[in-house]
C-alpha cells in the first residue's frame, strides 16, 4: 500500500532530473526527486565539472611553462596531483550542495533512495541505511537515469589498470604511460590532460580518424597537438586485450591489420556510453526503446506509455548535460499544463581538448548532404590580434551558410575559448540569422569574438582582414 503521494516522481538527480525538479517546484507542481548516489549526476560528480577543473589547472601549468616567449619565466613549477584533486573535490562539493539547496528551495522533496517502478503509478523507494521501504503513488514518472560507460571484451573496468572516466578523474599519481582506447571526447579530453602533466599518451581509435563527430579540419588540429606533445595516435586500431607483465599492462591491438603490443601504466577505456533504461522496473511497463536501447520520446518528452516521461542521456544522443537540462525544463512546463515542446534548432557541442573544439548546427558536408549549396567563411586565429596577445594564435572559425540566402547553417570553431565563443553561433542559428546579421553586428575589439564576425564577413565576400574567396 502506498504511504507517500505526489504528482510527479523524478528518478535521477542528474542534469536532466534536477532542473526538471526545480522547475516543477517553481511552477507549484507537487514533486519528489529520487537519487541513489549524489545530486548532480555524472556531470557534476564524475564528468563535466571535475574534468574541466583538472583541464583548466593543467592548462595553466602548460601556459606557465610556455610563457618564456612573453618574457615570463617561472622556475620550480611542479604538480601536486593529490592537492589538485582536493581543489577539484571542493568545487564539486560546492556545486552538489548548491543543487540540494536549489531543489529544496523550490519546494520539491529530495529523497536519497533507489527507486523501483512497480506500475505506471507506483514506485518503491529502497534505502541504503536499512530504513523500511516507502511506496509512492504518483500521477507521473520522469525517467532521468542517464548513461554508463560501455566496456569491451578483454577490458573489464577495475579502476586500477583499466579505468573509465571516473577512475581517470580520481588518479592521484601521474601515470607514466596511458593507452587510451577510443579517440572520442572522453579519451582525448582526459588523455591530453594527463599528457600535459607528463604522461606519454597513445590513442587507439577504431575508425580512420579521431573525434568522428566533429568537423574533420577541427579534429585534425587536435591530432596534430597530441603528436606535437609527444603522443601517438593510431587509427583503424582495434584493442584485443591486455596482460600484466613485469609490473606493467601490455595492451594488445591490431593496427591496420598488424598485431602490436603497447606498454602502459593505465588503460583508459572511452568507447562510448549506453543508456540506463533497464534494471529499475521500466521494462515491465512496455516503454518502447530504440534499436540502441534509448527510450523513445516525442517532442514533449513523453514515452510510449501514458504518464511515463524521460529526459537526458537515456533518451538518446547527443549525451550532453545542456541537452538534458533543456529537456528537463521543457518537461516541467508540460507537466505543469503549459503548451511547451522541445523544438530547439541546435544543440551546441564542445570538446575541451587542446585546442578546444565547439560547434553548432550543420557541418559543411552535412549541409551538402541535406541538399544545400553552401558558402564557407573561414577566419584563422593566426591573424587575430587578441589571439596573438594571449599566446594562442591557432585554429579558426568556420561558418557554413546557405548560398541561396546567406542563412547560417553551422558554425565550427577550433582554438582559444571556442567553448565560450560558440554561444553566439547557437543564438544566431536559433534566431534564423543570416551571415550578414553577424557581419553587421559590431563586435568589441580586441576580442576573440571578432573572429566569428570576420568568418561571417568572409562567407559573404566582405572580409577586411583576410583575402576574400569571392567578390560580391
Ligand atoms: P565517444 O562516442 O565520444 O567516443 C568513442 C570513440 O571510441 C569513438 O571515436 C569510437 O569510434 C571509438 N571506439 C569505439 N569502440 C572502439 C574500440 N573497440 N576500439 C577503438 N576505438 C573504439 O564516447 P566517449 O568519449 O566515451 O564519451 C561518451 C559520451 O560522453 C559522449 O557521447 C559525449 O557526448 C559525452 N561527453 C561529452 C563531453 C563534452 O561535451 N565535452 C565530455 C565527455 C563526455
Amino acid at each position: 500500500m502506498p504511504n507517500l503521494k505526489t504528482t510527479v516522481l523524478i528518478i535521477g538527480a542528474g542534469t536532466g532530473g534536477y532542473p526538471c525538479a526545480i522547475r516543477l517546484g517553481q511552477l507549484g507542481v507537487d514533486a519528489i526527486l529520487v537519487e541513489k548516489a549524489l545530486p548532480g549526476g555524472v556531470c557534476l560528480n564524475w564528468g563535466c565539472i571535475p574534468s574541466k577543473a583538472l583541464i583548466s589547472a593543467t592548462k595553466l601549468y602548460t601556459k606557465a611553462q610556455e610563457a618564456a616567449d612573453m618574457g615570463l619565466e617561472f622556475s620550480g613549477a611542479k604538480v601536486d596531483l593529490p592537492k589538485m584533486q582536493t581543489w577539484k573535490a571542493g568545487i564539486v562539493n560546492k556545486l552538489t550542495t548548491g543543487v540540494r539547496g536549489l531543489v529544496k528551495g523550490s519546494g520539491t522533496q529530495y529523497i536519497e533512495a533507489t527507486a523501483e517502478i512497480v506500475s505506471p503509478k507506483q514506485v518503491v523507494l529502497r534505502y541504503a541505511d536499512g530504513k523500511p521501504d516507502d511506496t509512492v503513488e504518483t500521477e507521473h514518472i520522469v525517467v532521468a537515469t542517464g548513461s554508463v560507460p560501455i566496456s569491451i571484451p578483454g577490458f573489464e573496468i577495475d579502476q586500477k589498470r583499466v579505468l573509465d572516466s571516473t577512475g581517470a578523474l580520481a588518479l592521484d599519481k601521474i601515470p607514466g604511460e596511458m593507452v587510451c582506447i577510443g579517440g572520442g571526447v572522453i579519451g582525448l579530453e582526459l588523455g591530453q590532460t594527463f599528457q600535459r602533466l607528463g604522461t606519454k599518451l597513445t590513442v587507439l581509435e577504431g575508425l580512420d580518424r579521431i573525434l568522428g563527430t566533429v568537423e574533420k579540419d577541427c579534429a585534425a588540429l587536435v591530432n596534430k597537438q597530441i603528436i606535437a606533445d609527444g603522443g601517438t595516435v593510431h587509427t583503424k586500431a582495434r584493442a584485443t586485450g591486455w596482460e600484466e607483465r613485469d609490473g606493467r599492462a601490455i595492451v594488445k591491438a591490431d593496427i591496420d591489420g598488424k598485431p602490436v603490443e603497447i606498454p602502459a601504466d593505465v588503460i583508459l577505456l572511452s568507447v562510448g556510453r549506453r543508456p540506463v533504461a533497464k534494471g529499475f522496473g521500466l521494462e515491465k511497463l512496455g516503454v518502447q526503446l530504440d534499436e540502441r536501447g534509448f527510450i523513445r520520446v516525442d517532442k514533449r518528452q513523453a514515452t510510449s506509455v501514458p504518464g511515463i516521461w524521460a529526459v537526458g542521456d537515456v533518451v538518446g544522443q547527443p549525451m550532453l548535460a545542456h541537452k538534458a537540462s533543456h529537456e528537463g525544463e521543457v518537461l516541467a512546463e508540460v507537466l505543469a499544463g503549459k503548451n511547451a515542446i522541445n523544438d530547439a534548432r541546435v544543440i551546441p557541442n564542445v570538446v575541451f581538448t587542446e585546442p578546444e573544439i565547439a560547434s553548432a548546427g550543420l557541418g559543411a558536408q552535412e549541409a551538402k548532404d541535406a541538399g544545400y549549396t553552401v558558402d564557407i567563411g573561414k577566419f584563422p586565429f593566426s591573424v587575430s590580434g587578441r589571439a596573438m596577445a594571449i599566446g594562442e594564435a591557432h585554429g579558426f572559425v568556420k561558418i557554413v551558410t546557405d548560398q541561396a540566402d546567406g542563412r547560417v547553417l553551422g558554425v565550427h570553431i577550433v582554438g582559444p575559448e571556442a567553448s565560450d565563443l560558440i554561444s553566439e553561433a547557437a543564438l544566431a542559428i536559433e534566431m534564423g540569422a543570416f551571415a550578414e546579421d553577424i557581419s553587421l553586428t559590431i563586435h568589441p575589439h580586441p576580442t576573440l569574438g571578432e573572429a566569428v564576425m570576420e568568418a561571417a564577413k568572409h562567407a559573404i565576400g566582405e572580409a577586411v582582414h583576410i583575402p576574400n574567396r569571392r567578390k560580391r
